[in-house]
């Protein structure tokens, strides 16, 4: 076996159905008692309910919860902890949630129990992407990573389908890019086939039936195991262009790896056989790119940047920037190859 180097997060993972109960016990075994609760507008109803549960030991709701942590969002957060005194967040809702929970812990230190109903996989990272003046930034420090996680297989069975598939499909990307990173090791490896084979079995099942609940516990299961290699190993080309587009052109975060995974996994290829080869036996296909793309369409998930509102013109100053700082990945970056993959996206071309 190959040497390696793994650094595994100190994060305490709580995962079953109706765990959402365990959420007091949590707050005070962190010695709080001061929780303000985070989500976003459109989940303020889980914020409730959630509050209610948690009871004397909520101060309030803060539901403004924005995709792409904007900054000025966050120094608005920041104003009401400090004005309520909260000793804690609690964050329920997706990636964006988890995102202002992250980003509070960044400024004051916080702790914070996060509470995913997606499988944006960002609860197990220490990485936190803020958006400041059209800019996406990222940075890596244990001060975001949240000290619990707890998966309520629950409070997914109402996650709408166009937020399931391309919230898997995000997950599913994390995976594919963990296989062929420089930092990869058995441990993530294995993490990233278990992640991929869990929701690319589970989201077909979901689309039929819902509320699943074995399906809906495969899918949340490997969306841990997703975002739990993206925490532990670089990424590349993919992450990088995803972020251009959703930090620069506000392009939403789900539906843009969705879109771009096929095309970033077919420019790869050639330089990352052995992981391609993972993901296609996966997938039980003979091209990863193609069964990617395929499986996303046999979802009805969106395939083209158009259809996401990009506009074509926009796609060459994406290009310059994904290709501007250099970063490691398995293919060179070179920005006409990337501006190809761009409108390979933008009209949603089967990869050859
Ligand atoms: P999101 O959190 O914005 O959720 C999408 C929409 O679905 C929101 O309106 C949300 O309120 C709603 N929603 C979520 N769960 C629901 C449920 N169970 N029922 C009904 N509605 C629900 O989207 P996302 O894709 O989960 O997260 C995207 C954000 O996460 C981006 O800002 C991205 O950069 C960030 N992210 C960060 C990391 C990291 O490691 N730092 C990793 C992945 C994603």
């Amino acid at each position: 076996m190959k040497s390696f180097v793994y650094s595994a997060l100190p994060s305490r993972v709580v995962f079953g159905n109706g765990t959402l109960s365990q959420v007091v016990q949590e707050i005070s075994t962190l010695g709080c008692s001061r929780a303000l609760i985070l989500t976003t507008p459109r989940q303020v109803a889980q914020g409730e309910k959630l509050k209610e549960l948690v009871g004397d030991k909520a101060i309030g709701i803060y539901s403004n919860a924005t995709m792409h942590t904007p900054t000025n969002v966050t120094d608005d957060a920041v104003g009401v902890v400090q004005k309520l005194g909260a000793d804690i967040v609690v964050a329920v809702g997706g990636g964006s949630t988890v995102g202002l929970a992250k980003a509070i812990a960044l400024r004051t230190d916080l702790p914070q129990i996060v509470i995913p109903t997606t499988y944006s996989g960002s609860e197990a990272t220490a990485i936190i992407g803020q958006t400041e003046n059209g800019l996406k930034t990222t940075q890596k420090t244990l001060k975001v990573l949240p000290e619990v996680i707890i998966y309520d297989v629950s409070l997914t069975m109402a996650l709408p389908p166009r937020v399931t598939i391309t919230s898997g499909l995000n997950a599913i990307a994390h995976a594919v890019e963990a296989l062929y990173s420089k930092e990869a090791s058995p441990i993530t490896d294995t993490l990233a086939e278990q992640g991929i084979l869990s929701i690319a079995k589970a989201l077909p099942v979901i689309m039929n039936d819902s509320g699943n609940l074995d399906a809906r516990s495969e899918a949340l299961y490997g969306a841990w195991a997703c975002g739990t290699c993206l925490g532990a190993v670089g990424m590349g080309l993919h992450h990088k262009l995803c972020h251009t587009l959703g930090g620069t052109f506000n392009m939403p975060h789900a539906e843009t790896h969705t879109v771009i995974l096929p095309h970033s996994m077919a420019y790869n290829a050639p330089y990352a056989q052995e992981a391609m080869e993972k993901v296609a036996n996966i997938l039980g296909v003979s091209n990863a790119a193609q069964g990617i793309f395929d499986l996303s369409k046999s979802l009805g998930a969106p395939s083209t940047l158009k259809e996401l509102g990009m506009e074509e013109e926009e796609l060459e100053k994406a290009a310059d920037i994904a290709s501007k700082n250099p970063y490691p990945n398995p293919a060179p970056l070179e920005k006409e190859k990337i501006l190809q993959l761009l409108k390979n996206a933008y009209a949603g071309v089967r990869p050859s």
